[in-house]
This record gives structure tokens, C-alpha cells and sequence, in this order.
């Protein structure tokens, strides 16, 4: 239990270091910049995620999850050979 300075009225309220707390005095929610900064973050990460070619949403169908799992797969096994490959040049001598 700490306290911390409203960054909408500028008072000086309770709160559990917790950014979602809000304001004793107006009810505003005490995160202020930091929340936003994280939401914000947040969103970003999830628009990332949602871009990749393979990303399993909630609405596809079983085919489309069953076909993204195998992209997926294949993905995986392609950067690892490509990582494999860059090290064996990286590797060799000379
Ligand atoms: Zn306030």
C-alpha cells in the first residue's frame, strides 16, 4: 500500500503499485502515461501476432487451424535449417 499523485487531478491518493487503480478523489485510473504507454504496448504486440501468416484466431475454422498448425511447423523446421546452414559456413574452415 503506497500512495501516488493523480496525474488527472494532481491529488494525492491511495494505491496498490498497481497502474489499474484509481483515483480516491476523482476515479480516474492512477497509471496515467505508464498505462497508456503499456496498453499501448500491449495492443502492439497483439497487431504483431495477428500478422503472422500462421496466427491461429479463434474464429478459424478446424481446416484453417489444422493448415496454420502444418505452416507453422514447416516454419519452424525451415528456420532451423536455415540457422543450422549459417552455422556450418560460420563453422568451417577457412
Ligand atoms: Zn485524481
Amino acid at each position: 500500500m503506497g500512495e501516488k499523485k493523480c496525474p488527472h487531478c494532481g491529488e494525492w491518493s491511495s494505491w496498490n503499485q498497481n497502474l489499474i487503480d484509481t483515483c480516491d478523489h476523482c476515479g480516474k485510473t492512477l497509471g496515467g502515461v505508464d498505462l497508456e504507454y503499456q496498453e499501448r504496448r500491449e495492443a502492439q504486440k497483439q497487431a504483431n501476432k495477428e500478422q503472422w501468416i500462421f496466427y491461429i484466431k479463434e474464429t478459424d475454422s478446424e481446416f484453417v487451424k489444422t493448415v496454420k498448425k502444418v505452416g507453422n511447423f514447416f516454419y519452424t523446421v525451415y528456420i532451423s535449417i536455415i540457422t543450422f546452414i549459417a552455422w556450418l559456413i560460420a563453422a568451417l574452415p577457412g
